[in-house]
């Protein structure tokens, strides 16, 4: 018999903002997640005080006042304001590039000074076409922020050579010429009071939620259950990888607790340097300006992903587009199943974009 109006398979940001909407439509909603916990990739790890980011640092911010106001009905937002920090070679660089990292680099005061650099550096090593991520980078912002910023850091990130990279992973490089260090352009922004579970709880609410159930275990029954499956899973574990697997980049975190107050100042310290095997360590109480006597860091080590990892970023090449496509074609043809999510759409979505696309999927489902 079915019990509900929706079975969600996957309890991530865009399963639980569909969940939401559904009830308060007056819908029948039964959440189920394989994970141990609801949440998705925000979910945050309460250790003694400090919500540790358990799949990577965070932060929210938006340009959207609905996205925003959204947010803010289930959690009140503190005024956290993103402002990494790279070393290389023991030197420490403010990020995105502006005025500070300029001086750090070159001593240049003004923008004039800055600029002049730049635009020499881009005319003496940039490129007309650039063929590869290296050649686009030298042309966009010259051979210094490119070599002491960008290359290293870069080839752990993908495990390549920024030769074999495709141009197109750097479209832009953001360049500030103001002492600016806010990562962000965006208008809103900071770190839910409470960490991210404050949000997921908020937002399935009176909700029935089952947690440690894998829906390919047992997809015949708990497809029975409900009229309509919302599926947030990998699009092609859906169809059994028929078109063979879409392919992704890894991450692997190290946690370690100190009982220090406070190890690296920052949230955000990235490590450019190729020999460093990891690409940043963040310290998660900064993120909430914590005052406890502990810390926890973590370290975060890209990795090749094979299918037992986590799949976390998109390897966005022709081969898995072109399949993702034929998955795609597909999915749009399923008369009771609506994919979506980052998983389902093989997409790299941030928080503010997957709470828009699910709030508007779910409006079409529901009006
Ligand atoms: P997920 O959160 O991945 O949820 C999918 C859920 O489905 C998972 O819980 C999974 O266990 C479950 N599931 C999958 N298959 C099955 C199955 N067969 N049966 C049952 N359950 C299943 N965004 C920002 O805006 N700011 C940031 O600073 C930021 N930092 C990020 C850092 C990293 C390292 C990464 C990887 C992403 C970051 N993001 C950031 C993006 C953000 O994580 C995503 O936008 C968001 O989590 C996507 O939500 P989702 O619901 O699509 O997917």
């Amino acid at each position: 018999m079915q019990k509900y109006d929706y079975l969600i398979v996957g309890s991530g940001l865009f399963g639980c903002v569909f969940a939401h909407e559904a009830t308060k439509a007056g819908k029948k909603c039964l959440v189920i997640d394989k994970r141990n916990h609801v949440g998705g990739n925000v979910y945050c790890e309460n250790v003694d005080g400090i919500n540790v980011h358990k799949y990577g640092a965070h932060i929210f911010h938006t340009n959207d006042k609905v996205i925003w106001d959204y947010v803010n009905q289930f959690a009140e937002f503190n005024n956290y304001v993103n402002s990494p920090v790279s070393i290389s070679k023991g030197k420490l660089y403010n990020l995105p590039f502006n005025m500070n990292t300029f001086y750090q680099l070159w001593g240049t005061k003004t923008p004039d000074e800055a600029k002049k650099i730049i635009k020499n550096q881009i005319k003496e090593h940039g490129f007309e076409n650039p063929k590869n991520l290296e050649e686009q980078a030298l042309s966009l912002i010259g051979k210094d922020v490119y070599e002491t910023l960008i290359k290293e850091y870069t080839e752990k990130q993908w495990g390549k050579k920024a030769t074999e990279l495709p141009a197109f992973i750097i479209k832009r490089l953001p360049v500030r010429y103001t002492f600016n260090n806010n990562y962000f352009n965006d208008k809103y922004q900071g770190i839910p009071i409470g960490g991210y579970n404050k949000i997921i709880d908020g937002l399935l609410k009176g909700i029935e939620t089952k947690t440690n159930i894998d829906f390919f275990e047992n997809k015949e029954e708990l497809s029975k259950l409900a009229s309509k499956i919302v599926y947030t899973g990998k699009i092609d574990e859906f169809y059994n990888y028929k078109f063979g697997n879409l392919e992704y980049r890894s991450l692997r975190f190290e946690n370690t607790r100190l009982e220090k107050e406070n190890h690296q100042g920052n949230a955000v310290v990235n490590y450019n340097d190729g020999n460093i095997p990891y690409t940043r360590i963040i310290e998660h109480k900064h993120f909430e300006f914590g005052k406890q006597k502990h810390t926890v860091i973590t370290k975060e080590f890209p990795e090749q992903w094979t299918k037992e990892k986590e799949a976390y970023y998109p390897i966005n090449n022709d081969e898995n587009q072109n399949k993702y496509q034929q998955y795609k074609a597909l999915s749009v043809q399923e008369n009771n199943i609506i994919f979506g999510g980052r998983l389902a759409e093989y997409k790299y979505y941030d928080m503010h974009q997957i709470i828009a696309s699910a709030l508007q999927k779910a409006k079409k489902e529901l009006s």
